[in-house]
C-alpha cells in the first residue's frame, strides 16, 4: 500500500480543464506528493502547465518549451520568442525548467536535421537564464549527445536537468551521468518487460535519480489502465525502494532532494 510519503513528480502534463487539473493536484497532494514540475512540450501542454502551475503555486513548478513534434511548425527563434516573452512577464508565474525538449528519431525516424535546431536552441535558452532542462530521447542517442556537447555553456553551473522517461541503456546513462543530467525514472519501471530499465535503476547513484509520471500517460503497475496522474508517482518510489533494497521512505526522501536540488536550486 502507498503510504504518505513526500515525493516529487518531476514531470507531468496536465490538460486544460480547469475542473480535472485542480483535481489531479488535489489528489497529488492527498498522496504525499510535495511537488510537481508541470511539463509543457506544445502550446495545449504549455498552456495545461501554466493553468496548473496558477492553480497551485506551492504545489506546480512551472516548465516551458517545444519538443520534437514542434519542429516542423514552430523555428526555433519563434519557440524562444514566445518563452523569452513569457518569462518577461511578471504577470506570469515564474520559470522553473525549459522542457520538455529532445529529439525522437522512433516516431519521426530520418529527420534529425530538422528536430535539432529546435532542440540546440531552446538548451542554449536555459543555459543563458540557469534553468534546468527536461529532454526527451528516444533512438536519438548519439543525436542528443552531440547537440549536448555542442551548445556552448555559458553559466558556471553548467548544463543539468533531467532526461525524462529514461529507457535506455546502462552505457548511455553512464554518458548522461558524465554530463551532469540526472536521469528520470518514470511508471515504464514497474511493466513486466523492462528488465533493462530496471537493471539501470538499480546502478543508477543515488543523488542522480528522479521520480515522475509522465502523465497522463505510462500509468504505473498497479494503476495500468487508467489515465495516469501525479498522485501515482509513489508507486514509481515503491518499486525502486524494492529494485534498490532501501525503504520507501529513504527512496522518497532522496528523489525528492535530488529534484529539489535540480528544479528549487537546492
Ligand atoms: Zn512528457
Amino acid at each position: 500500500m502507498v503510504t504518505e510519503r513526500p515525493c516529487f513528480d518531476t514531470h507531468c502534463h496536465f490538460g486544460t480543464d480547469g475542473e480535472t487539473v485542480r483535481g489531479q493536484l488535489e489528489r497529488a497532494r492527498a498522496a504525499g506528493v510535495v511537488k510537481v514540475l508541470a511539463m509543457g512540450c506544445d502550446p495545449d501542454a504549455n498552456r495545461g502547465a501554466v493553468l496548473a502551475a496558477r492553480t497551485a503555486p506551492d504545489l506546480a513548478l512551472l516548465s516551458l518549451g517545444f519538443d520534437h513534434s514542434q519542429a516542423d511548425s514552430l523555428t526555433p527563434d519563434a519557440a524562444c520568442a514566445f518563452l523569452r516573452e513569457f518569462r518577461d512577464d511578471a504577470r506570469n508565474p515564474p520559470l522553473a525548467c525549459v522542457g520538455e525538449i529532445g529529439i525522437d528519431l522512433h516516431w519521426k525516424p530520418g529527420t534529425e536535421a530538422a528536430q535539432t535546431p529546435l532542440f540546440e536552441a531552446q538548451l542554449g535558452l536555459a543555459d543563458e537564464w540557469n534553468l534546468p532542462v527536461s529532454i526527451h530521447t528516444r533512438e536519438s542517442d548519439e543525436a542528443i549527445l552531440r547537440s549536448i556537447d555542442a551548445v556552448p555553456q555559458r553559466n558556471r553551473k553548467g548544463m543539468r536537468g533531467s532526461i525524462h522517461c529514461f529507457t535506455g541503456s546502462w552505457e548511455l546513462a553512464r554518458e548522461l551521468l558524465d554530463r551532469n543530467f540526472l536521469i528520470g525514472i518514470s511508471g515504464i519501471v514497474t511493466f513486466r518487460n523492462a528488465e533493462m530499465l530496471r537493471d539501470v535503476a538499480r546502478r543508477l547513484p543515488a543523488d542522480r535519480i528522479l521520480v515522475e509520471t509522465d502523465s497522463p500517460y505510462l500509468a504505473p503497475v498497479p494503476m495500468r489502465g487508467k489515465r495516469n496522474e501525479p498522485a501515482f508517482v509513489p508507486h514509481v518510489v515503491e518499486c525502486l525502494a524494492k529494485l534498490r533494497n532501501v525503504s520507501c521512505e529513504e527512496m522518497a526522501r532522496q528523489t525528492t532532494q535530488n529534484a529539489q536540488a535540480c528544479f528549487v536550486g537546492g
